[in-house]
């Protein structure tokens, strides 16, 4: 994993730097496989969210953004990134040597997720004096019409006329077909990976998915993201076989719902550990499960893929989303992370868990947020989620 993702950002770095190579920034659930196609290197600012989060660089980089007009209530990855770039700094430096993240050529954001995303790119466009296209979808959705679709596909259509003067070459029809073969395979092993969940012991929690998912984000639509699955898969299919569990003295099967509490990854772990709960599945790690991808119909394929995402629906389906992974993964209650910066990834706030415990689910909301640990308390959150676990 480290040699993967390290090797990927030296990629980018190198790309940067080299007059003759193209570096785009993209969305997490943008269409990556487009860019890939056409010879972009693709670098997710979500990512780098993340890696701020999780360093906890973060709490020194939001209040940047927010000295310079960033409010505090909006996305904490926006805020974590653009504090990060304003005080000229990157956790990419300490991990592998990178000095800073690497210069755009184009910017492509989808707010099938939000639209912080656009305000987010629009910062950048503007601070780089680089071109930007952005994907707007219907959003919210309560089932698929074949009208998003073709509305999509459109937009979809449209970015690659836009990208091809600045590759300087027309997009290969059978070099598409190939990628969205490559980004198939991955979210499809991805999905059986995440699957391995439902043995009991489970061999994998949330936690370790949340590294684990690296490459999904940002190799999707490459043979490297396939290998790191196939490899990632032989070896929990190996830890099932001799019994390995995650949590020892797994008696407690749980759901996450929301973002990761980056910053808290290891803490949050040990309590589930320490009180023999494994947390088996979630909202976050399954949303890159793509499995409408089709090679023979790249584009519409990819319109339906990226129009589906759960982020992107009413609660009505999220709500028989949810049922339906607690059933099939034997969970005995649903944690809601309610993420103080990210409302659209909060699924707290219209009466979600309250339909699901008249279902019969146990659920909770703790109270936290993504990168912004000011939002989060270590005792507030311990004592709630030891309280829960005891009850059920
Ligand atoms: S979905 Fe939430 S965390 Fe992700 S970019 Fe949008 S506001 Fe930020």
């Amino acid at each position: 994993m480290t040699n993967v993702m390290k090797d990927y950002f030296l990629n980018l770095d190198a790309a940067a730097k080299d007059p003759e190579r193209k570096v785009a920034w993209c969305t997490s659930v943008g269409p990556a496989e487009i860019l890939r196609a056409m010879g972009f290197e693709v670098y997710f600012p979500e990512n780098h969210g993340a890696m701020l989060g999780a360093t906890r660089v973060s709490s020194d980089t939001i209040p940047v953004a927010n000295a310079n007009g960033y409010s505090p209530e909006i996305c904490s990855y926006l805020t974590s990134d653009v504090g990060a770039y304003m005080k000229g700094i990157t956790p990419l430096t300490k991990a592998f040597g990178i000095t800073e993240v690497p210069r755009p050529d184009i910017l492509v954001y989808n707010t099938n997720q939000c639209k912080d995303v656009m305000h987010w790119f629009e910062y950048y466009a503007k601070e780089f004096d680089t071109p930007i296209f952005g994907i707007h979808p219907p959003t919210n959705i309560p089932d698929i019409r074949q009208q998003y679709i073709d509305d999509v596909t459109r937009q979809f259509e449209e970015l690659i006329t836009f990208l091809e003067p600045i590759i300087g070459h027309p997009l290969d029809p059978e070099k598409l077909k190939q990628t969205v073969a490559l980004s198939l395979e991955a979210t499809t092993l991805w999905s059986e990976v995440l699957d391995m969940a439902k043995v009991r012991p489970s061999p994998l929690t949330f936690f370790d998915g949340t590294i684990y998912m690296g490459p999904i984000v940002v190799l999707r639509g490459t043979q490297i993201a396939v290998d790191y699955y196939k490899n990632l898969l032989a070896e929990l299919k190996q830890k099932v076989a001799e019994n390995h569990a995650a949590v020892k003295k797994e008696n407690k099967r749980i759901y996450w719902d929301g973002m990761p509490v980056w910053g808290r990854l290891r803490s949050l772990s040990n309590i589930f550990d320490e009180n023999d709960a494994c947390v088996v599945a979630s909202t976050y790690c399954n949303s890159w499960v793509f499995s409408d991808f089709d090679p023979e119909d790249p584009l519409a394929s990819m319109a339906r893929a990226y129009i589906k995402i759960f982020i992107n629906r009413n609660d009505g389906f999220k709500e028989n989303y949810i049922a339906d992974m607690v059933r099939d993964f034997h969970i005995d209650g649903v944690v809601f992370m309610a993420a103080r910066t990210c409302p659209n990834n909060s699924n707290a706030h219209y009466n979600l868990p309250r339909k699901l415990k008249e279902r019969g689910i146990p659920t909770i909301i703790i109270d936290g947020d993504l990168c912004d640990l000011r939002c989060f308390s270590d005792e507030q959150s311990t004592t709630l989620i030891e309280a829960f676990l005891e009850t059920i």
